[in-house]
């Protein structure tokens, strides 16, 4: 697959994405070239990555990092941070932008992909969040196309294959209900990180781990949904569903549900966005539904996991206030992770930052950027102060 085939930039490529996304594309053998690579902490991992792909250029943090990587990649360019992470997700002839990274980060070199036309699959959803709208447009004027790498996005994009999106009345995204499902807010108080990176149905990285345990990840996961199917927020509706086994539903005008099912295996939705149209085969057992026996659905427990109405809210009003939701839950995650605050102080926070948000019109990626600068100083503040 070195000489031809669509070209492929991979950001985000030693996480958790970019580990199934290069177990995906050595399954499809063709048709594929990864010209570019971006990493983060994982150096060793980048150059091992490198030396397999053999990219034209390298994205690393920071200019120590650039040193150590060009040294032991001397036949790639090695640039850095978020000017060169632009740099790979506009690197002319590459179709493809494969976005793993985490967090804000990606909102640029997402829009910027877009406005050159580029196809970016999507795993990030952060970007969604906060500028869903501006994705879009930018998506329509510069004629890229978004495609959802995420299992529920994914799912929903399956099951409306051939549908008329007016026909579509409502999608139910599943929610694993993460690992404290069934507690209440009193026992979530002193949760440690070791606890709420322990997910009981995927094996993902940190911050989208901790989203789980909160619901926060679910709550992006309808405002996401709203923007990629064009639906209202309050038509987005979320289920527990324990066995991670249905990744998600849509309903339509005459009450008829299609299910999306598979097993619980992130290679699935990857490799589906990268065949679509069509299929290829994984080297992946099939599900046995009957060793399965069943599946049970339940309500969301809205109470002891605020998060999911503060996304919802957020979304509701719109404009910044999404953006500084996803700011403030960025600081509120890293906080709880470096040991600064409580797992239950993650909810406090964000329910605080948004309680004094107003939000303006968000017209702009600079009225985005600013919101989110503005709520991250808030939430800092906000963490100074509990630990006075
Ligand atoms: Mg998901």
């Amino acid at each position: 697959m070195d000489s031809e085939g669509k070209k492929v930039v991979v950001l985000g490529c030693t996480g958790s994405i970019g580990d199934t996304c290069f177990k995906v594309l050595e399954n499809l053998g063709t048709g594929f070239t990864v010209v570019g690579l971006s990493g983060g902490a994982k150096i060793p991992k980048l150059i091992d990555r490198a030396h397999r792909w053999r990219p034209d250029k390298i994205c690393v943090a920071d200019a120590e990092a650039v040193a150590q990587v060009r040294s032991a990649v001397p036949g790639s360019e090695v640039v850095c941070g978020a000017a060169g992470l632009l740099e790979l997700a506009t690197m002319p002839g590459v179709e493809l932008v494969l976005n793993g990274l985490v967090g804000a980060v990606g909102l640029q070199p997402t829009l910027a992909a877009l406005a050159e036309g580029k196809t970016v699959a999507m795993a990030n959803k952060e970007p969604l969040v906060m500028a869903g709208g501006l994705i879009l447009d930018m998506a329509r004027t510069g004629g890229g196309t978004i495609l959802p790498l995420d299992s529920e996005p994914n799912a929903i994009w399956q099951c409306l294959k051939g549908e008329d999106p007016k026909e579509l009345r409502r999608i139910i995204l599943t929610a694993s209900g993460g690992p404290f499902c069934g507690r209440t807010r009193g026992e979530l108080r002193d949760i440690s990180p070791a606890e709420a990176l322990d997910h009981p149905t995927w094996k993902m990285g940190p911050k989208i781990t901790v989203d789980c345990a909160t619901l926060m990840n679910k709550g992006f996961e309808v405002i996401e949904a709203a923007w990629l199917f064009g639906v209202a927020i309050d038509q987005v509706d979320v289920v527990v569903h324990r066995q991670s086994v249905v990744h998600s539903l849509v309903e339509f005008c005459d009450g008829a549900i299609l299910a999306h099912m598979g097993k619980t295996d992130m290679f699935l939705p990857i490799q589906y966005a990268l065949t679509h149209p069509g299929r290829h085969t994984v080297p992946i057992e099939p599900l046995d539904l009957a060793a399965l026996g069943q599946l049970t659905f339940a309500a969301p427990d809205r109470e002891n996991f605020p998060c999911l109405d503060l996304c919802y809210d957020a979304g509701r009003r719109g404009g910044t206030a999404p953006a500084a939701l996803n700011a403030a839950n960025e600081e509120a995650v890293g906080a709880f992770l470096g040991g600064r605050i409580g797992f239950g102080d993650i909810a406090d926070l964000n329910g605080a930052i948004m309680a004094d948000w107003s939000e303006g019109d968000a017209a702009d990626v600079g009225d985005v950027l600013a919101a989110d600068r503005v709520a991250r100083q808030h939430a800092e503040e906000w963490i100074a102060r509990l630990e006075r």
